[in-house]
């Protein structure tokens, strides 16, 4: 076997997520190499399409990466320098950063508490000052952010609401999906995502103008694309702004039409397994989401995030794991412990005492739909033990 061919096995007995490529991905992937056409294209405008129907809207971008995603959506809101985001301090740092790349200030957010570790309406409205322009909402593990207030607040402050729904996708709030909520929802298709291609990420927008602008500003703002040119259909082009190449390619649309196609039943696979582990470990670490989802908020179960009992050493209980093979990881460091962010002066990180609390205790156990219900009890037993309870 060539080292080309071999695969990347993991040297976890469980680990914490794992991705799954059948037959019907490869396939699709050859079928585009076999296509001559590799860069966006009609695979990308069906990946839209589809994606948008599973989500119930007409109005998808597909683009290179959820931070693609995120610093786009911000781009067509125009903020800029002098303005402010407020952003979860409990989200990974690519929330925060496509603020920062578009020169505008990030106020960081609280969680709502131990049961909920989604972004706190109460402490957002709190941080609103005159400079704030948009509101950042993180459905932190898959799970909805309360969009009733937040909707309410946003509209009160005449603020624009942006939800980074990497964790979520088909997750819906009231019969509706995350991500078509808010003025955009940006998503994530990294590898180790709910559905995968790889790297990918897509804009959502109910606007179709804010649409065609997300449209310009993914590839260079030229008006008429490369595949547009290769078809005959255009002889040139203009350059209508300052764009980017935030472009996903025909594999990747490829591999995300047939995940995309799995993504609803996977997801209640994570949803059954969830409630296996909220069942178990009742009573033994604090459970987020305890309950799973409701009729109004139904959850994609991206990761399983427990809540250790303070005074818990988190780096041993995490080598006891390893070491019977279970991984183990954080999500997240927040955004405050953060080098740059620390220092930064276009970060303000006053106010964070329920996140400071939570995320010293936060410990993420293996989850992915592949995982057997043996081996949900396998990472309880080993967390009890390991906890001595
Ligand atoms: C993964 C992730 C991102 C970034 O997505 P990429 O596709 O890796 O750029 C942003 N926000 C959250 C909450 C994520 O989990």
């Amino acid at each position: 076997m060539s080292a080309e061919r071999a695969e990347v096995k993991s040297p976890w007995r469980i680990p914490l997520a794992a991705i799954h490529m059948g037959e019907e991905e490869k396939a699709a992937v050859l079928e585009v190499l076999e296509s001559g056409w590799l860069t966006l294209g009609p695979r990308t405008e069906r990946f839209e399409r589809e994606l948008g129907a599973a989500l119930g809207t007409g109005h998808v971008a597909a683009v290179s990466s959820g931070t693609a995603a995120l610093h786009l959506a911000y781009l067509a809101l125009g903020l800029g320098p002098g303005d402010e985001v407020i952003v979860p301090s409990l989200t990974f740092v690519a929330t925060a950063n496509a603020a920062l790349a578009c020169g505008a200030s990030v106020v960081l957010a609280d969680v709502v508490g131990p049961h909920d570790l989604c972004i706190d309406p109460e402490d957002i409205e709190k941080k609103i000052t005159p400079r704030t322009k948009a509101i950042a909402v993180v459905h932190y593990a898959g799970f909805p952010c309360d969009m009733d207030r937040i909707a309410a607040i946003a509209s009160r402050h005449g603020l624009a609401v942006v939800e980074d729904a990497a964790h979520a996708p088909l997750a819906t709030w009231r019969g509706q999906a995350v991500g078509t909520l808010g003025d955009f929802g940006c998503f994530s298709f990294f590898s180790n995502k709910n559905m995968t291609t790889g790297e990918g990420g897509a804009v959502v927008t109910r606007d179709a103008d804010r649409l065609a602008n997300v449209r310009l500003l993914r590839s260079h703002g030229v008006t008429a694309q490369t595949f547009q040119r290769h078809q005959g259909g255009a002889l040139s082009y203009d350059v209508v702004l300052p764009g980017y190449n935030y472009r996903i390619d025909e594999i990747r649309s490829a591999l995300g039409l047939v995940q995309l196609k799995r993504l609803a039943e996977r997801n209640e696979r994570r949803r059954r397994l969830s409630r296996r582990y909220q069942r178990t470990l009742e009573g033994v670490v604090g459970l987020p989401f305890a309950g799973g989802s409701a009729a109004h908020r139904v959850g994609v179960c991206h990761i399983m995030p427990v809540i250790l009992p303070s005074g818990t050493d988190r780096d041993e209980v995490r080598r006891n794991l390893h070491g019977r093979g279970i991984q183990t990881s954080v999500h997240y460091p927040p955004i405050h412990s953060l080098s740059f962010h620390r220092a930064s002066d276009r970060i303000r990180t006053a106010g964070l005492p329920k996140v400071d609390d939570l995320a010293a205790r936060e410990l993420t156990l293996p989850l992915y739909p592949e995982m057997s219900e043996a081996d949900v009890d396998e990472v309880c037993a080993g967390l009890r033990a390991a906890l001595g309870r």
